[in-house]
C-alpha cells in the first residue's frame, strides 16, 4: 500500500483500537482518515452511530456504498445474527443502551467507580456484543491497529470494558473553541445520507458550553486510564501531522521504512475507508493537503469572541490557546 506517511504505529503484542475523544467539528474525520490510511491500520469512523446512521438509516460509507451494500460492515456479527440483517427494533434499542443515544443521564460520573460498574452491569451483554464486534471488524480489516472516532467520552466508557479482547488508546483531538464555534454555525448538507439533510446548526453559546464541557469530560480520560490516554491540537496536526503525532502521542508510533517521506509537512495520501458517518471530508481521498483554517479569524464577532474568552477561556489556555 502506497503511504505517504514515515511514521506508523508501533507493534503491539495484542491488537490496538485508537479511540479519538473530543467535541464535534474538531477535525477527527480528517485525522481518522489519516490514521487508517497508515500502514496495518484502518478507520472504522464513529462507530457509536453504527446502529442508527449505519444500520437503520443505511447511510453511505466511507467506501463510498450504502450501508447495506457496503463490503465490510453487513457480515459482522450481531450475537447469533450479523449487521446485515439485524432488525431494526434491535439497532434502536443499541442506541438507546450503548450507541449515541446513551447520554450523562445514563452514565452519571464517568470517574466514579461504582457508576461505571453499575453501566456495565447494566449493559453487559450488549456491550459483549461490541466487543465481539470490534474483535470480527480487527479480523476482516486484517489490521493490526483500528481507528474509532465517535469522541464522545460517553462511549469512550464502554472501551472500558473488562474483559476487552484489544488494547485501546485514547487520543484527544483539541481545536480552538472559536473555529469549532465557526464551524457550527455554518449550513452544511449532509452527504453520508440518501435524504437530503443537513448538519445540526448551533448557537455560538451552545457551541462554546458544549466545547468546555466536552474537552473536561474527554480529559478525565487523563485520570481514567493515564497510560492510556493522549492529547494533540488540530492547529498542530494541520501545520505538520506526523511532528504533531510523534510530539502528543509518540508512545504509539515509531518511524516506518516503508513509506515514503512526503515534500511537504501537510500532505498525505488517504484511502477509502469503511468509516461510519463523520464529516464530508472523509471521501476525499488520493493526496490531501491539510490546511490551515483561519477563515473564523474574520467571521466571528466580537461578541463570539469574548463569549468565548468567558466560557472556554480557563480550559482552552490549558491547551494552548490565547483567548483574547
Ligand atoms: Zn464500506
Amino acid at each position: 500500500m502506497v503511504t505517504s506517511a514515515s511514521i506508523g504505529f508501533k507493534q503491539t503484542a495484542r491488537p490496538l483500537l485508537v479511540y479519538i475523544l473530543g467535541w464535534g467539528r474538531s477535525g477527527s474525520s480528517v485525522l481518522a482518515n489519516i490514521l487508517g490510511s497508515m500502514p496495518g491500520c484502518a478507520s472504522l469512523g464513529e462507530v457509536r452511530y453504527l446502529w442508527d446512521r449505519g444500520v437503520v438509516e443505511n447511510g453511505i460509507c466511507g467506501c463510498g456504498a450504502a450501508f447495506s451494500e457496503c463490503e465490510f460492515w453487513p457480515t459482522l456479527p450481531l450475537g447469533d445474527s450479523h449487521l446485515g440483517i439485524v432488525d431494526t427494533e434491535r439497532a434502536r434499542a443499541l442506541v438507546k443502551s450503548i450507541g449515541s443515544g446513551a447520554r450523562h443521564s445514563q452514565i452519571p460520573g464517568l470517574h466514579i467507580d461504582a457508576a461505571r460498574a453499575a453501566y456495565f452491569e447494566r449493559n453487559r451483554a450488549d456491550l459483549d456484543l461490541l466487543m465481539e464486534l470490534y474483535t470480527a471488524a480487527f479480523e476482516k480489516s486484517g489490521g493490526r491497529v483500528l481507528v474509532d472516532a465517535s469522541k464522545s467520552p460517553f462511549f469512550a466508557l464502554n472501551l472500558m470494558h473488562p474483559d476487552r479482547p484489544f488494547d485501546v488508546a485514547f487520543l484527544h483531538l483539541v481545536r480552538d473553541p472559536r473555529a469549532v464555534l465557526h464551524s457550527w454555525k455554518k449550513t452544511k448538507p449532509r452527504t453520508d445520507s440518501s435524504e437530503d439533510q443537513l448538519f445540526p446548526r448551533y448557537s455560538s453559546v451552545r457551541s462554546l458550553l458544549q466545547w468546555a464541557l466536552l474537552n473536561s469530560r474527554c480529559e478525565r480520560f487523563a485520570q481514567l486510564a493515564p497510560d492510556l490516554y493522549c492529547q494533540i491540537r488540530f492547529e498542530d496536526f494541520v501545520d505538520n501531522w506526523q511532528t504533531a503525532l510523534l510530539s502528543g502521542a509518540g508512545d504509539l508510533f515509531e518511524p516506518v521504512s516503508h513509506g515514503a517521506t512526503p515534500g511537504d509537512a501537510r500532505a498525505a495520501i488517504v484511502h477509502a475507508q469503511h468509516s461510519i458517518s463523520g464529516n464530508p471530508s472523509r471521501f476525499n481521498l488520493g493526496e490531501v493537503t491539510l490546511k490551515p483554517d483561519t477563515s473564523w479569524s474574520d467571521a466571528i464577532t466580537r461578541m463570539d469572541r469574548a463569549l468565548a474568552a468567558i466560557i472556554c477561556g480557563p480550559v482552552a489556555r490549558r491547551y494552548g490557546y490565547c483567548m483574547r
